[in-house]
């Protein structure tokens, strides 16, 4: 999948809305030392849902907006957009280009965006599942990562030939199922707890309600006599 264009506003170094046209094949970002090549492939990043200031070189999420030069004033927001070629579908997504976006407001208030609708981060990562794509997947190898990888125990290794062969969603979709299921059982022992509750209050109610019975019907003949009485006395003599 090829990511086609990066829009960049008020991210980092990036005060001006800026557009990267990423052309078939190679490309590479090139400048000297602190022209902003890193903080363009945190910006890409931070779109995937990096969620740790630290790893964006920052100290809180809002470190990340454009905080003003000597000559220049700081902005309220940072924003960018990664916009993939999807004519071969390979979102599920029925749509030739698909755009992902993210935004942070001082505040800290941050928004997602698929297409420029309002979403969850979550379906930002659910969507890229599998594709090789987000914030802690193989296509981005940063600097000492490669050894990081040749170094990493098996079950770390694993993690990354799992998103490589497709199976993280399953897996994914599996752990939510489980929890789901955990949840429900849950659910289930408490019913049966309560039932068990009513249960044991089920004989002294039907010992009452056979005395409630009983009581209506002598009520019953009480008043029947009664009336009996009554025409008997008012009755001819
Ligand atoms: P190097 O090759 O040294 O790693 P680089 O080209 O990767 O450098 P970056 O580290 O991406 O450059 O950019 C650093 C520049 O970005 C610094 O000048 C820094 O002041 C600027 N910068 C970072 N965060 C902000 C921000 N929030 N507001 C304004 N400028 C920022």
């Amino acid at each position: 999948m090829r990511m086609k264009r990066i829009e960049i506003s008020g991210f980092k170094s990036f005060a001006d809305r800026t557009e990267f046209e990423l052309g078939e094949g190679l490309t590479a970002v090139v400048g000297p030392n602190g022209s902003g090549k890193s903080n363009l492939a945190e910006a890409v990043k931070w779109v995937l849902g990096e969620q740790s200031a630290r790893l964006l070189r920052g100290t809180r999420m809002d470190d990340v907006i454009f905080c003003g030069t000597a000559k220049r004033k700081g902005v309220g927001l940072a924003e960018v957009t990664l916009v993939f070629d999807n004519s071969d579908q390979r979102l599920p997504i029925d749509l030739s280009e698909v755009a992902i976006t993210r935004r942070v407001y001082r505040s800290g208030d941050a928004e997602y965006f698929i297409n420029r609708k309002a979403c969850r981060l979550k379906d930002i990562a659910e969507l890229f599942l599998d594709t090789g794509i987000g914030k802690e997947s193989y296509s981005f190898v940063g600097q000492g990562r490669i050894e990081e990888i040749l170094s990493a125990d098996p079950r770390n290794r694993r993690v990354i030939f799992e998103e490589a062969i497709g199976i993280s969603r399953y897996k994914l979709r599996k752990k939510e199922t489980e929890a789901r299921l955990g949840d429900t059982a849950g659910n289930l022992r408490r019913i049966q707890d309560i039932a068990w509750e009513l249960e044991t209050q089920l004989e002294p109610l039907a010992g009452e309600a056979e005395r409630a019975k009983h009581y209506l019907q002598l009520t019953d003949t009480r008043d029947s006599c009664e009336r009996e009485l009554l025409l008997y006395e008012v009755g001819p003599r």
